[in-house]
C-alpha cells in the first residue's frame, strides 16, 4: 500500500581530494544547481545537505561535508569520514597527480573509515576532456573496478552526470531500517 508520506533516510556524505579539483563546484551543482568560476576555497569544512528521490516511496537526504583539500588542513579528515555513510573522492581529469592524490585517500578509506562505507570516484572536469583530458577515461575506471569502487566521470560546470553521480550513491546505501 502507498504511504502518505514518504520515508527519508538520512545519510552523511563527505568529499575528499586534491585542492582544485573540484568538490565545492560539485556540491553546489548538486544542491543549488549553480556554477561560479571564481569560487572561494573552502576554509575546513562546509556543511549542506540535499535530498535525491529513489522512488515514491522513498527519500535519502543527504548530509554533505566539503572538506578543504589543502595539506594543512589533512588532520581534519578523519573527523569527517569517521562516520560517514559515504565518500565522493574527486579529482581532476586534466591533472594526473590529482588521481594520485585520489588514491591515497581511497586507502585510508579503506585502512580507516566504516568497512561498510560506500565509495565513488569522480573524475571532474569532464568538460575538459577533449581539450586537456591527461588522465585515461580507461585508467581510473579499471582502478576503480579493481577497488569496488562507484566510478564517473563528471562535470560541475556543464552538469554532466553531477546528480548521476548522487543518485548511484543512494541506490548503493543500505535503504532497510
Ligand atoms: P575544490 O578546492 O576541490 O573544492 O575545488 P573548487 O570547487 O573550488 O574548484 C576549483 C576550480 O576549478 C574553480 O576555479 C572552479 O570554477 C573550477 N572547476 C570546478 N569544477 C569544474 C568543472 O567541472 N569544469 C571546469 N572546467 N572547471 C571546474
Amino acid at each position: 500500500t502507498p504511504r502518505a508520506t514518504p520515508k527519508q533516510l538520512q545519510f552523511k556524505l563527505v568529499l575528499l581530494g586534491e585542492s582544485a579539483v573540484g568538490k565545492s563546484s560539485l556540491v553546489l551543482r548538486f544542491v543549488k544547481d549553480q556554477f561560479d568560476d571564481y569560487r572561494e576555497s573552502t576554509i575546513g569544512a562546509a556543511f549542506l545537505t540535499q535530498t535525491v528521490k529513489l522512488d515514491e516511496q522513498t527519500q535519502v537526504k543527504f548530509e554533505i561535508w566539503d572538506t578543504a583539500g589543502q595539506e594543512r588542513y589533512k588532520s581534519l579528515a578523519p573527523m569527517y569520514y569517521r562516520n560517514a555513510n559515504c565518500a565522493v573522492v574527486v579529482y581532476d581529469i586534466t591533472q594526473p597527480q590529482s588521481l594520485e592524490k585520489a588514491k591515497s585517500w581511497i586507502r585510508e578509506l579503506q585502512r580507516q573509515a566504516d568497512p561498510n562505507i560506500v565509495i565513488a570516484l569522480a573524475g571532474n572536469k569532464a568538460d575538459l576532456a577533449t581539450t586537456r583530458r591527461a588522465v585515461p577515461r580507461e585508467e581510473a575506471e579499471r582502478y576503480a573496478e579493481e577497488e569496488k569502487l562507484l566510478f564517473l566521470e563528471t562535470s560541475a560546470k556543464d552538469s554532466t552526470n553531477v546528480s548521476e553521480l548522487f543518485a548511484l550513491i543512494a541506490r548503493k546505501l543500505p535503504l532497510e531500517s
